[in-house]
């Protein structure tokens, strides 16, 4: 199922607002409301709260989206707050790349960078004062016996043989835990709130556990760490956030989170839930985008492939098309899965009017006009963007060898193949009608070359003689091309939701094993030559293409964002 859209908007310019009025969704209609009751004297403070186990990936951006543009839009703040309360799987590698990305994505926390570990002596402190005040116990239980007190949806849990401690002992342990007196695991300090509670979130939760581990900013200065329950809703607390906007699965922890608040009396936040985005043919946990990674199936988190907001930069991306899909996607109440062609619809909206056009050769054929003086070179005059005619001109050398596409040449035309055969005329692109005489052959009775004639009376924009051909190629001049490495991509999975495995089956087993192809060595256009990483061009006819990070002079490395084939707006076209 594809999630509700609103209807098709105009494109939007590269920066933000983009001068159109954002649409409303359910948040706005409670932040409205809010704001007409003067709650938080009319302010509005968010945040997004990454935990740096991972790199960012698309449904994090659209967190981001909207957490940064709610901020902008009530001319609020936004906040980032790393929630690293897990260091056992937490890197500074991850922290920077964090940063890095949510800026790229355009957006800016300012001074407002936090970290949930800075909170960590407060923290203790509240959990002393819920000791004190009756409310927290450690227990002695070990995880899996835990586990088993717990219960079930049906079954209550079984209260902690240690539940009714008396204070004084609690507080004794806890400092002792906090001194490293006691092994890893061995204890836990536990919200004494209710075993028989139908949410199993409220059936005495784990608030510490001991854990020598070390943390990415603190190093070893704890060896008991807060856990995310405990943490995440005091450190919103802590930074006066107003609306703490969060994905559907926290919904049920929003009753222990106003618990923990309620009982300290601080600053209540209010959370509110929207529905994750998922994305057809790809995965979204961290979990399974570090073992593509960690087992080698990718090149790193930012191979081209990677639903990352690394990977996607890598792969040609533009901030504003992310942006764009965010906006348009909107938020729901309802988890749905959004067609991974959306959001390539998005990036070719964007690239069309930014990317200058080139020529670029991906499975060279050669052509050789033999009525074409040897060593003659013409510069013919070339438009950059035809959506956007002040990108202005190039000019594109024409000789007598060239090379097109193999798949554009056919001994034997089909029925309505309009490109060339012997015998045929096609119009090079920019330049003059030719006629292919003659296909060359190897001794394996493969076309190695076309011998081809040009009339020198259909110069493009000169043209002398009334004549029309229905082909017309693109092609590169053989005397300067510029070699490069052109790689291209498809889904990273076959199965369009890979999270839903066959009997026997792991998300692995769907892994895309030709979801990278490399083309060595195409003739493109020279002016390919001062194209620096991160830049983009189209392609005539092959799509989208980003210059990649790993170029050397002299040798382009070319990824392709996309194709032109716009699969997305064809589907939508066909349900008007
Ligand atoms: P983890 O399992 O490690 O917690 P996570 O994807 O929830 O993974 P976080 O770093 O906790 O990662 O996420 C930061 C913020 O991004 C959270 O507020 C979370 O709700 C939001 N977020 C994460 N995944 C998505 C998604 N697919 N769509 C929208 N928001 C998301
Ligand atoms: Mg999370």
């Amino acid at each position: 199922m594809t999630e509700d859209k609103p209807g098709a908007k105009g494109p939007k310019s590269d920066d933000e607002g983009g001068g159109k009025a954002p649409a409303t969704n359910f948040i706005k209609d409670i932040i409205n409301e809010d704001i007409r009751n003067n709650k938080n004297n009319g302010q509005v403070i968010t945040r997004f709260p990454p935990e740096p186990n991972g790199y960012l990936h698309i449904g994090h951006a659209k967190s981001i989206c909207l957490n940064f543009g709610l901020a902008r839009e009530y001319a609020g703040r936004c906040h980032l707050r790393f929630d690293d309360t897990n260091p056992e799987k937490e890197e500074m590698e991850y922290i920077e790349s964090i940063m890095e990305d949510v800026k790229w994505l355009g957006f800016d926390w300012g001074k407002h960078l936090y970290y949930a570990s800075d909170y960590f002596e407060q923290l203790y402190e509240w959990a002393v004062k819920l000791i004190r005040d009756g409310r927290a116990y450690v227990c002695d239980l070990s995880a899996e016996e835990m586990r088993q007190y717990r219960g079930t949806l049906t079954r209550p849990g079984k209260e902690s043989p240690y539940r009714n401690r008396p204070v004084d002992e609690n507080l004794d342990l806890f400092k002792r835990m906090r001194d490293g007196e006691f092994p890893d695991g061995s204890r836990t300090l536990r919200a004494k709130i209710d075993m028989a509670s139908g949410n199993i979130n409220l059936r005495d939760p784990a608030m510490y556990r001991i854990m020598r581990a070390e943390h990415p900013r603190l190093g070893k200065t704890w060896c008991i760490y807060p856990t995310y329950d405990f943490t995440h809703g005091q450190s919103d607390s802590i930074e006066n956030i107003t609306h703490s906007i969060c994905t559907l699965e926290f919904e049920i922890h929003r009753p222990l989170y106003d618990w923990f608040v309620e009982q300290l009396g601080i600053h209540h936040p209010q959370q509110i839930e929207f529905a994750r985005l998922n994305l057809t043919y790809t995965v979204m946990s961290k979990r399974k985008l570090l073992q593509l990674v960690k087992e080698n199936h990718v090149s790193g988190w930012d191979d081209p492939r990677m639903p990352t907001i690394s990977g996607l930069r890598r792969r040609g991306y533009t901030p504003a098309s992310i942006r764009d899909f965010a906006d348009r996607i909107g938020v729901a109440k309802a988890d749905s899965t959004v067609d991974i062609g959306y959001l390539e619809h998005c990036i070719r909206e964007d690239l069309n009017r930014k990317a200058p056009r080139i020529m670029a050769v991906l499975n060279p054929l050669k052509v050789v006009i033999t009525n074409y003086p040897e060593g003659k070179i013409e510069n013919l005059k070339a438009e950059n963007n035809p959506e956007d005619p002040s990108m202005g001109q190039r000019e594109v050398p024409f000789s007598r060898e060239l090379f097109i596409e193999q798949d554009d040449f056919m001994e034997v035309p089909a029925k309505k193949f309009f490109r060339l055969y012997p015998g045929g005329e096609v119009r090079l692109k920019y330049a003059y009608i030719i006629k292919c005489e003659e296909a060359v052959k190897d001794a394996g009775g493969n076309v190695i070359e076309l011998r081809c004639t040009y009339d020198p009376a259909t110069k493009s924009g000169e043209s002398t003689v009334e004549r029309k051909v229905k082909g017309t190629l693109h092609w590169v001049s053989a005397v300067r091309p510029a070699m490069c490495e052109v790689r291209l991509y498809e889904h990273l999975f076959t199965r369009e939701n890979p999270d839903d495995t066959e009997e026997g089956k792991d998300f692995l087993d769907y892994f895309n094993n030709d979801s990278l192809k490399v083309l060595p060595s195409c003739p493109v256009e020279e002016g390919i030559l001062s194209a620096r990483p991160g830049d983009k061009f189209q392609f005539l006819r092959h799509g989208y293409f980003c210059v990649d990070p790993d170029t050397v002079p002299g040798k382009p490395i070319l990824n392709r964002t996309v194709s032109l084939k716009d699969s997305w707006a064809k589907i939508q076209k066909a349900h008007q």
